[in-house]
């Protein structure tokens, strides 16, 4: 198998699984407790809250555990907008975020919020000016993704980031796909809130984190016994904790040598593809993207007709976004980046990461022209178009 998935999740690292295993087996207890024995988990929670705060540049104390990015999206955008309601009750968010942003913000607006969707142009990166003329006095929540899950591109968080604290406006940012990939310090970016997952660079799946900067307050999802000092309750997935943290040690290590490798496959792979096939487009900022994305639109045939070709080749890849597709629903992203319906239909996205290989290139460029020639033989619009 070939697997070219890695926006949708990622395989666990060998090295995270055995630091998980004492804490699913002999060192079950619960970190809460007063007994020494408790002392053990609740060292392994700490350690690696210090782990994922080392790897953003944070301090450990701003670095809160949850289930995953989609908690600590719904937690940075519902809490802060519940927190300071009385301020007033305008968000702004961009039109290419995940459902995990887009769907809490439509719960907003059901409950008496008004939401601003900032528009992005063809690379998919948003319009500050928009932005500036978007925020008025009620506006209490910026929300802008780091690194977009389905075309890779790289928005300018610092700036915006310095654009909402000059207008004393919170802002958010989901860097679930940019942390582990790419070098980042939340200090140096200013931002508020910071959203993360561990399945997305090799740690275990339903845990993540959220950064919250010191003295940023904002009201839990869940309540209950008050764990992570007060933000989410509930007793610490101990085991998938430690796994997040080691994933953080470990990327901090090894991210910047594998972001070049891995870049350099990618675009190996993307220069192929263009190569040997007419008619295709780059999706996406054809720089400022992350180094293992690759989205692009091959015209006149369907995106979904080549994923079950590939998938018989033993070749894992998606046709956007795992959530959407499925649905035979064009991409919101591809959409609001101006791409007309029936070509964003023909979206293809390849995701690499730390176990893809030369030889995995190889065959994709090897399978990938013959399925596409085969398709559009029997395309009716290849036909017309010719
Ligand atoms: C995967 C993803 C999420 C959701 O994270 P989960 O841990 O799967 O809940 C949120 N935002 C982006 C950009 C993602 O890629």
């Amino acid at each position: 198998m070939i697997y070219l998935d890695y926006n949708a999740t990622t395989p666990l690292d060998e090295r995270v699984l055995q630091k998980m295993i004492p804490y699913l087996k002999d060192i079950y207890s619960n970190p809460s407790s007063v007994y020494r024995f408790a002392q053990e988990s609740k060292r392994a929670v700490e350690d690696a809250r210090a782990q994922v705060a080392d790897l953003i540049s944070a301090n450990p104390t701003e670095v809160f555990f949850t289930s995953g990015g989609t908690e600590s999206d719904n937690t940075a955008i519902k809490g802060i907008c519940s927190q300071h309601q009385n301020r007033g009750k305008h968000i702004i968010i961009s039109k290419i975020e995940h459902h995990a942003i887009l769907h809490p913000v439509e719960f907003l607006e059901k409950n008496g919020f008004k939401a601003t969707y900032l528009d992005v142009d063809e690379f998919g990166i948003i319009d500050l000016k928009q932005l500036s003329e978007s925020i008025t006095k009620n506006t209490v929540l910026v929300s802008v993704m780091y690194g977009n899950n389905e075309v890779g591109t790289i928005q300018p968080i610092k700036k915006i980031a310095a654009f909402c604290r000059s207008k004393e406006v919170y802002f958010h940012t989901d860097a679930v796909q940019a942390v582990g990939k790419l070098k980042l310090n939340v200090k140096e970016l200013g931002v508020d809130l910071l959203s993360i997952s561990a399945h997305k660079f090799y740690g275990p799946k339903g845990v993540g984190a959220l950064y919250v900067k010191k003295g940023v307050k904002l009201w839990p999802l869940l309540h209950g016994g008050g764990h992570e000092r007060g933000l989410r309750s509930g007793t610490e997935n101990v085991a998938g904790i430690a796994g997040l943290g080691e994933a953080a040690r470990l990327a901090k290590i090894e991210l910047p040598e594998e972001e070049v490798r891995i870049k350099k496959l990618r675009d190996r792979l993307q220069k192929g593809i263009l190569k040997s096939i007419s008619e295709v487009k780059l999706n996406g900022h054809p720089e400022q993207r992350l180094a293992n994305t690759l989205n692009i639109c091959i015209k006149y045939i369907e995106g979904e007709s080549i994923l079950i070709n590939l998938d018989f080749e033993g070749i894992c890849a998606s046709s956007g976004s795992a959530c959407t597709s499925g649905s035979l629903e064009p991409s919101h992203v591809l959409l609001a980046m101006g791409m007309p319906h029936e070509i964003a239909h023909g979206s293809l996205r390849f995701s690499l990461g730390k176990y893809t290989s030369d030889k995995d290139i190889d065959k994709v460029l090897e399978v990938l022209p013959p399925i596409v020639e085969r398709l559009r033989k029997i395309s009716p619009f290849w036909q017309k178009k010719k």
